[in-house]
């Protein structure tokens, strides 16, 4: 194997940068759909079926549950985990972790596909490893790993007695008398909780594309996130997929999933069609063990350490003599940046001529991706396929040591449709490609998740009314209305997490414990108070959100020239509400000193707390 050496980017005077800029913004264009999100299609039929059917465990009967609860969470992966471990710690006991799933791990529980791994360094990923104690066996972790790492989170706080799983919620209606949320499920539940939280993560729901035939195929069709093994043979920890000797398969997409995925189809099935409409950029993995020896050093406080180090290499500015401790694709640019500038005596830069640096080592740095894809793919036109043209940060950079040199073997083929935007067609006994049709056995989608669809069918919640029966969904069909991202006026006593009117940190798991914890803070306070019902007022609401926007930095350009994805609503710029909402201009650290003053100050300033003798609100 060669490790690539990830510094050694081509110098700016080596590449065109205005030609690329150009092809960029062509390549962007040729594959814009005008459906933009409209091109997937809700799950309905055996579709919907095929997702909502848990394969992993066996659904354990229940009573329904009509009872009192201090809090309902949506969720039991990671944002609700890191929620549930956030309300114990402040003291809250009471509540359940609701969940579609069997078990803890949402994401990791859903997904079993072969390759399955951690993206990001899982020292920085893999929350809350000082309070499990766990040492990641390598810097990017199996998906099996991570699972059961979530069953020690379970353990280590407590949470097994409060999940109830394989639990979809329907409804939930505020109830102004009793002051509480009718939680209504499909077990027949209607469970009466003080308070709510919203934490169902981005990736709860897989995406169907809209490709015309979708539903014509008669082969085995599946998606990556309900792998199918008793198809393929092998399992989730041993990824001998020995069924597929004599099958030929498609896969479709070529996202962060889908490159994990095909090294294995490669490797087992008689062959591969893999379906590409916009290349990712994948660099070497380097995949390193976490030695044991380094992590005993570590001292308390390392991981907080370690994650505000990947977020400052991912979207700040670092000081002199920060050093990047991620040393991956993710932090190349910054590094790259950071080496220079130290070299050249660390002049002066405002974050303007910072941001411009980066822009200029993001062409030099792609551009050595796009080198890597030559050195790997001996045919050149397969190669220049597999190139990806758009600014790093478009997509989610992904890294892999054995994607590339599958389009070495025969029984690999690039399908590249991002000329006809997508598959043209399925058939019943395949595909369609450039008018010819392609006999397969077994379709995998590697499809993605519904990140940027309307709130109604990425949460799948039918009813959802707050104060005077207003429907979320229409409270926020022009875009989010809060107050710190994670409160709303009209909806008393819910609370929302991940990508709203809050700021969001390079690693996602940091933003659900930071959330989590604010959400704890309000919700014990409120409960210590005596409060029965909280929610912000209309005034603090409108003044946070005015501030949140005379603070926004304006990024537009840089989402409008990336090429379609879910990071900019498939190229639909018309759209208020995209998956990272607004975020607090200032970063994610000074979004938390804000919350973490507004705690300190201990006023709950902003909320309306009521009280049940007077059941007048108090500000
Ligand atoms: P993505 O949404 O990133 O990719 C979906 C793929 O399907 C894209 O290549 C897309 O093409 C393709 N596609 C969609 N519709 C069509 C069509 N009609 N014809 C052809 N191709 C089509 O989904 P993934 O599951 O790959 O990844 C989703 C997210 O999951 C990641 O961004 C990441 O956040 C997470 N993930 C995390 C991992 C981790 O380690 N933490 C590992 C794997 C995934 P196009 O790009 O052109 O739209």
């Amino acid at each position: 194997m060669t490790i690539y050496n990830p510094t050694k980017c081509p110098p700016a005077s080596e590449i065109d940068i205005p030609a690329l800029h150009e092809k960029y913004l062509q390549e962007r264009d040729r594959r814009i759909k005008k459906d933009h999100n409209e091109q997937y299609i809700p799950a309905s039929g055996k579709w919907k079926d095929a997702y909502e059917t848990d394969p992993y465990t066996p659904v354990a009967p229940r009573d329904p549950i009509t009872g009192e609860t201090d809090v309902v969470i949506l969720g039991a992966g990671y944002c609700g985990m890191m929620v549930a471990a956030q309300l114990k710690k402040a003291g809250i006991d009471n509540f359940y972790n609701v969940d579609h799933g069997g078990g803890f791990g949402g994401t990791w529980y859903w997904n079993r596909y072969p390759g399955l791994q951690c993206d990001n360094d899982s020292l920085v990923y893999m929350p809350l490893l000082e309070e499990t104690g766990y040492m990641p066996s390598k810097k990017f972790c199996e998906g099996y790993e991570i699972h059961d790492h979530c069953q020690m989170i379970a353990d280590t706080f407590g949470l097994r007695d409060n999940a109830l799983f394989h639990t979809m919620i329907q409804s939930l209606k505020w109830d102004p008398e009793l002051n509480r949320w009718h939680v209504g499920t499909n077990r027949g539940d209607d469970i009466k909780a003080r308070f709510v939280v919203m934490a169902m993560g981005p990736l709860n729901k897989p995406k169907l594309p809209g490709i015309p035939g979708i539903d014509k195929f008669k082969g085995k069709i599946f998606h990556t996130a309900r792998w199918d093994y008793d198809y393929t043979g092998g399992g989730w920890r041993d990824t001998n997929l020995d069924k597929l000797g004599d099958k030929k398969v498609a896969i479709i997409g070529t996202g962060a999933t889908a490159i994990q995925v095909v090294p294995h189809l490669a490797r087992h099935a008689k062959h591969t069609y893999v379906v590409q409409r916009t290349p990712s950029t994948i660099d070497a993995r380097n995949n390193w063990p976490i030695d044991p020896e380094w992590f005993k050093s570590q001292k308390p406080g390392w991981q907080e350490e370690r994650v505000r180090n990947f977020h400052r290499f991912v979207f700040d500015m670092p000081e002199r003599g920060e050093p990047d401790m991620i040393q991956d694709i993710w932090t190349e640019v910054t590094r790259n940046v950071c080496a220079e500038r130290e070299a050249d005596g660390w002049p002066d830069m405002t974050p303007e001529e910072f941001a411009a640096k980066r822009e200029v080592m993001d062409y030099r740095v792609m551009e050595r991706l796009r080198n890597r894809v030559s050195e790997l793919v001996q045919d050149p036109e397969t190669a220049e396929a597999l190139k990806p043209y758009y600014r790093y940060q478009c997509k989610r950079p992904a890294s892999n040591d054995e994607f590339y040199q599958c389009f070495n073997q025969d029984n690999v083929d690039l399908i590249d449709v991002a000329e006809t935007r997508g598959l043209e067609e399925l058939t019943e006994n395949g595909f369609m490609y450039k008018g010819k049709e392609y006999e397969c056995d077994c379709i995998i989608l590697a499809s993605g998740y519904e990140v940027t669809s309307d709130l109604d069918r990425r949460w799948g919640i039918d009813t959802i009314e707050g104060e005077n029966g207003l429907s979320i969904y229409d409270y926020w069909r022009e875009g989010f209305q809060t107050f710190q991202g994670m409160t709303a006026h009209n909806f008393p006593n819910m609370f929302f997490t991940g990508f709203t009117q809050a700021s969001f940190n390079a690693s996602n798991s940091k933003t659900f414990i930071d959330q989590g914890f604010h959400i704890g803070y309000i919700a014990s306070e409120a409960l210590k108070r005596g409060a029965v019902r909280v929610e912000p007022g209309q005034e603090a609401q409108n003044a946070y959100i005015t501030h949140l926007r005379s603070i926004a930095v304006d990024n537009s350009e840089f989402v409008t020239e990336c090429t379609p994805s879910y990071f900019n609503n498939e190229g639909d710029d018309t759209k208020k509400r995209h998956i990272f909402g607004e975020p607090w201009g200032e970063g994610y650290y000074p979004f938390c000193e804000m919350l973490a003053k507004w705690r300190d100050a201990g006023k709950l300033e902003g909320l309306v707390l009521t009280q049940p003798e007077t059941l007048e609100p108090a500000e």
